[in-house]
């Protein structure tokens, strides 16, 4: 199953080029009170959640996908995690390339020297918020990754059980500044992680170690691998997280990019499939631009 969070916070279906709105579906969550917990409570919920939807989605209105604002598909997760050059042919670009190693030592050793890192997940947007240029004097490039959605808490889990404790599959955009700085300060910009279009829940993919991924950038292609020529796959990536701290439902790990990663600048458009998941569109805006835009909705809506 699609499922997808769309204009004003509504929860959608997705089934072909329209969207089931089932919003009335998050009814079943319970209420949160403070202090919030520390799982999305959607995800955390997710079994209630989609039988509820499933249960209400042939009579709900069917919208045409195009022209929905699509969110990030987990509003509120605790951690994004990410794995830092889990591709082999993307460490051996990185190493050939002063542009990306910033004569930098820690940019150049292997995921199993460098651990993972956390992203801000305050930097998290969907395909329908787009990136904004924060930094324009500095590189900003496209990562292009397939992002496991954790949908029980996991603690010390081996590679062998990793899988049960997915809850979908979705395609992320690691967007990263370039330079000296740790991983963790250059990629947790706002808008800097782009979820999206939808999350595929994990029965739908049996084997994420083998789908292709690919990202366009105004119509040229960058980027194409396979999730099979991961260093860590999945179910690595899974048992080495939860070895050092508990996985909540909700939290996101970015499984790393392949080679081809390259500048993006305002008004480019990005396009980034993953097989079995989808395509997502997502443009890249300049600071004045995107605040030019906001005070325009915001008039509109005060309009109206
Ligand atoms: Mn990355």
């Amino acid at each position: 199953m699609r499922l997808c969070r769309f204009d004003d916070n509504r929860l959608g279906i997705v089934d072909g080029e329209s969207v089931r709105d089932v919003t009335s579906a998050l009814d079943v969550l319970p209420h949160v009170r403070y202090p919030l917990p520390k799982h999305d409570p959607l995800i955390a919920n997710l079994p209630q959640v989609l039988a509820r939807a499933r249960a209400i989605a042939p009579s709900a209105p069917a919208l045409p996908l195009a022209g929905r604002r699509l969110l990030s598909p987990v509003a509120s997760p605790g951690k994004l995690i990410a794995a830092p050059v889990n591709y082999q042919t993307h460490l051996d670009e990185v190493r050939a390339d002063k542009a990306l190693h910033q004569n930098t030592v820690a940019h150049t050793v292997t995921i199993q020297t460098a651990g993972l890192f956390l992203k801000a997940s305050s930097s998290l947007v969907g395909p329908g918020e787009g990136v904004i240029i924060r930094k324009p004097d500095r590189r900003t490039d496209h990562e292009v990754e397939l992002c496991v959605v954790i949908g029980k808490t996991a603690s010390h889990v081996s590679k062998a059980e990793a899988l049960e404790y997915v809850a979908g599959y979705t395609i992320g955009l690691d967007i990263t500044i370039r330079g000296t700085e740790d991983r963790s300060f250059r990629k947790s910009v706002d808008t800097h992680s782009v979820l999206g279009p939808w999350l595929v829940t994990a029965d739908d993919i049996p084997n994420p170690g083998d789908l292709d991924l690919e990202i366009a950038v105004n119509g040229e292609q960058r980027q194409t691998s396979n999730t099979s020529r991961l260093i860590l796959g999945v179910p690595e990536l899974i048992e080495l997280a939860s070895s050092f701290y508990t996985l909540y439902p909700g939290d996101v790990i970015f499984t790393g990019t392949p080679e081809g990663v390259s500048p993006i600048e305002a008004g480019d458009e990005i396009v980034a499939t993953i097989e079995r998941i989808g395509t997502m569109r997502v443009r890249v805006r300049a600071a004045e631009d995107a605040a030019i835009a906001e005070a325009g909705v915001a008039a509109a809506s005060r309009m109206t």
